[in-house]
């Protein structure tokens, strides 16, 4: 297939890209890359050797020597999604855990990281046909993509879903812990020296506090056909 186009999708922690995201590429076809969960094993990889800690701090030189030592890929899995690895261990459970989740964004703020990562997306899409969700996909790894979504929701909104996930999970969570992790993140995201998250000039904004997944997928669809359309003129 030759009219394949890159997706990019970014927006704020738990604003539901994700599952945007993988539904849009479960329906047309494409492969779908979560940029969030690479931070994330990272993170783990940081956690589990004693180079980070759970209060958020980093040792940045440390973390930077370890890099050419962390492998991530991404496996198909029973469940039907795709499951992340490091160094080949399926580590999707972990990198999910409020633990992660509390100290990644201070991670994916060392530019050395980023650097690695970013490249290792590039990759990831240089033949297309690839829907990519993160921060930065439509301003850093991918600002030529064909289509930029940029999806929003309150902070609110966001931290109930993640709140009910993490539930669901049986984590031991309160939602002013999983609603104040959302905050600070966004924050740190936002501010941050190296590729913060910002809304690309050319990409569409949506707001997904009142939509139900049927009417958000059948949006981002339209747009999708519409613009795949649009590049084969
Ligand atoms: O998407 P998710 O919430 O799993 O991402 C976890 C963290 O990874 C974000 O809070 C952000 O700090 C970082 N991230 C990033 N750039 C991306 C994707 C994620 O900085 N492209």
């Amino acid at each position: 297939m030759n009219n394949r186009i890159i997706v990019a999708i970014d927006g704020y922690s738990s604003s539901g890209k994700s599952t945007m995201a993988r539904r849009l590429a479960a329906q047309v076809g494409y492969r779908y890359i979560d940029s969030g969960a690479m931070y994330r094993a990272v993170t783990y990889y940081a956690l589990e050797h004693g180079l980070a800690s759970s209060d958020g701090r980093v040792d940045t030189s440390a973390l930077i020597a370890a890099l050419p030592e962390i492998h991530i890929d991404f496996i198909p899995a029973s469940d039907g999604k795709q499951h992340t690895t490091l160094n080949g261990k399926d580590i999707e459970t972990e990198i999910r855990q409020l633990r992660v989740s509390n100290v990644v964004s201070p991670v994916a703020a060392i530019p050395e990281v980023r650097h690695e990562l970013v490249a290792m997306q590039q990759r990831l899409g240089l033949e297309k046909g690839i829907v990519m969700d993160g921060r930065d996909i439509g301003t850093t790894v991918f600002p030529d993509a064909e289509l930029k979504i940029f999806v929003d929701a309150s902070a609110r909104t966001r931290a109930e879903r993640r709140y009910k996930e993490l539930k669901e999970k049986n984590e031991d969570v309160s939602f002013e812990d999983v609603l104040s992790n959302i905050l600070s993140r966004d924050e740190i995201d936002r501010t941050r020296k190296e590729s913060p998250l910002r809304k690309a000039d050319d990409a569409i904004s949506i707001d997904n506090s009142g939509m139900t997944l049927a009417q958000q997928d059948a949006w981002l669809e339209d747009i999708f056909h519409k613009t795949v359309e649009k590049c084969q003129k």
